[in-house]
């Protein structure tokens, strides 16, 4: 794609500023040879990192119209998916642990969809609190369902590795709509089926 490969260019030009930013420092990039051919690897890295945006609202559509009929109308719940990002503050990769359920009407979606949905939702350069709403809203407005809720913990490194260096905080949101927002039970059962420890399947 050829926005992909002109993002890629411009990283390129960015990581050759940070490595002459790296020289200021007193290192030695460019005789050191661990560094050579790492413009372009740290490009091609940061552009798996950032998926294109128009990518992501692509596959999203055609996801949301291959559904199936509903024959059930519980909760249903995708829960610790592990996903990658970055923060739009720092540009520092975030790690992510998200949970998300939805309570169909008509429509549900491939139980693998919701571990995508996470997944390229995730990879884009956005706060965290925004993802969290969109992955509900999405679940409830977009899916038509009964309910929607997401539960986002993310351990960001520019809180872990630099500044108030919060090692181990982990950033928590979470957002509700529909009966989730209505019924605070539906709500709680959510959070305690993604935020209590259980045993592991294998
Ligand atoms: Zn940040």
């Amino acid at each position: 794609m050829a926005d992909r490969e002109l993002a890629e260019a411009h990283f390129r030009e960015g990581f050759k500023k940070i490595l002459e930013g790296f020289e200021l420092l007193g290192y030695d990039t460019s005789a050191d040879e661990n560094f050579q051919g790492t413009v372009s690897r740290a490009a091609k890295g940061l552009a798996e990192l950032v998926l294109c945006n128009d990518t992501v609202q692509s596959e999203i559509n055609d996801m949301l119209a291959k559904t199936f009929p509903a024959r059930y109308d519980e909760m249903v719940i995708s829960k610790h998916n592990v996903s990658f990002g970055v923060c739009p503050h720092h540009i520092l990769p975030v790690i992510y642990r998200i949970s998300v359920a939805y309570i169909p009407m008509e429509k549900v979606l491939g139980i693998s969809k919701l571990s995508r949905l996470v997944q390229l939702l995730a990879r884009r350069p956005i706060l965290q609190e925004d993802l969290t709403h969109e992955l509900a809203r999405i679940l409830h407005q977009t899916l038509e369902s009964r309910g929607a809720a997401a539960y986002v913990e993310g351990m960001h490194l520019c809180m872990a590795a630099r500044g108030v260096q919060a090692h181990e905080a982990r950033v928590v949101t979470s957002a509700v709509r529909g009966a989730f927002l209505d019924q605070p039970a539906t709500r709680q059962e959510f959070l305690d089926l993604v935020t209590t420890a259980h045993p592991s399947l294998l």
